[in-house]
């Protein structure tokens, strides 16, 4: 180790002038940061840990994995509908690798300069690659959007386009037959290792969402949470479900398994009174990501999924079987 701790965190993780106004109070480098959210706001806060081998692959450029280090937890304040203000980073690291090290800052440093999210503190230690982020943000009080607050006759709505990040990562377990072709692959893969956290719909859906997620774990799963913790339950349409360009190339039973039940997409899972369909419409164009109307709430608990398109009474066909594993988080218990 040629570089001491401290030396490491002031060439590396040190917030600087470049980096946008400083929110912090007190940064980092006295026992604790202090911070303070603006009058009338609440702070929101959450933690996402990354372990080599199991969250990341070991070959993964070090500038997109501080990229997907922080994106993964501004993603938890988006689907909030809570503004980024600081995060706080525990490292833990093998090797003193300066070259990795540079990499990782980069892409960490630049992601949080975009949102505006400060470096306030963190710590550093040694031993198998880990990063632990815990990033707060701000959000008027009472104002958080929740898992909570669906309702009967809410339509559901996803961003994006779920099911890139599990083609890539398909891709990458060479189960594809065909193999992907460079450029599909590529665009894919960056998806997967660099996920765009949809801050601006987050804040743009504040008074407007009844209840939203972002979809770390699978469409089908993470929809689960929402039903559950709502009491209520859900129509989907399977031919309503985002394509994405990239997923043209997979048999269409596979896209909707990528589409369902694949996880890392980032996208926000969020409901909204039929009412407000066109402000939903409007909040994603400003946001400068397509929103799909993929479903709709209703009393009876647990998930139907039709195998028809969107008719003008809602979701329509005819009900499709379990074949998506993430169907077991809707059985009984
Ligand atoms: P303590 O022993 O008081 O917990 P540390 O020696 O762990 O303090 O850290 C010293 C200072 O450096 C603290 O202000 C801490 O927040 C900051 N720090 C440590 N690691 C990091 C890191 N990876 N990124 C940013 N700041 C860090
Ligand atoms: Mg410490």
């Amino acid at each position: 180790m040629s570089l001491g701790e401290f030396d490491l965190i002031a060439r590396y993780f040190q917030w600087s002038q470049g980096q946008g106004p400083r929110r912090a109070i007190v940064p980092n480098g006295d026992d604790c940061a202090v911070i303070a959210p603006a009058a009338g706001m609440q702070l929101a806060v959450s933690t996402d840990t990354l372990v080599e081998g199991r969250h990341f692959l070991s070959t993964v450029d070090p500038a997109r994995l501080g990229h997907k280090a922080l994106a993964v937890n501004l993603s938890d304040l988006a689907a909030c509908g809570a503004r980024p203000l600081a995060f706080t980073l525990a490292l833990t690291l093998p090797r003193v690798d300066q070259a990795w090290l540079a990499g990782f800052s980069g892409g960490l440093l630049a992601l949080a300069d975009e949102h505006g999210c400060e470096l306030i503190g963190g710590d550093t230690t040694a031993g198998p690659l880990a990063i632990g982020i815990t990033v707060m943000g701000e959000v008027p009080a009472g104002q958080a959007l929740l898992r909570s607050g669906a309702r009967p006759g809410d339509e559901l709505w996803v961003s994006g386009w779920p099911g890139e990040a599990r083609l890539a990562l398909e891709a990458f377990r060479g189960t594809l037959v065909p193999p992907l072709d460079g450029a599909t692959f590529d665009a894919v893969r960056l998806r997967m290792e660099q996920p765009t956290p949809r801050v601006a719909l987050g804040l743009a859906l504040r008074g407007l969402a009844s209840s939203a997620i972002d979809v770390s774990d699978g469409l089908l799963g993470d929809l689960g949470h929402v039903l559950r913790r709502s009491g209520v339950g859900a129509v989907m349409a399977l031919g309503a479900l985002p394509i994405s360009p990239w997923l043209a190339c997979c048999p269409q039973a596979e896209q909707h398994d990528h589409v369902l039940a694949g996880g890392d997409d980032y996208e926000l899972l969020f409901t909204a009174p039929t009412s407000r369909h066109a402000e939903v419409l409007a909040a994603g164009q400003a946001a400068g990501v397509p929103v799909h109307r993929i479903g709709r709430i209703d009393a009876q608990p647990g998930l139907r999924v039709l195998d028809g398109a969107w008719a003008s009474e809602g979701p329509a066909g005819q009900p499709v079987s379990n074949r998506w594993t993430s169907f077991d988080h809707f059985r009984a218990g």
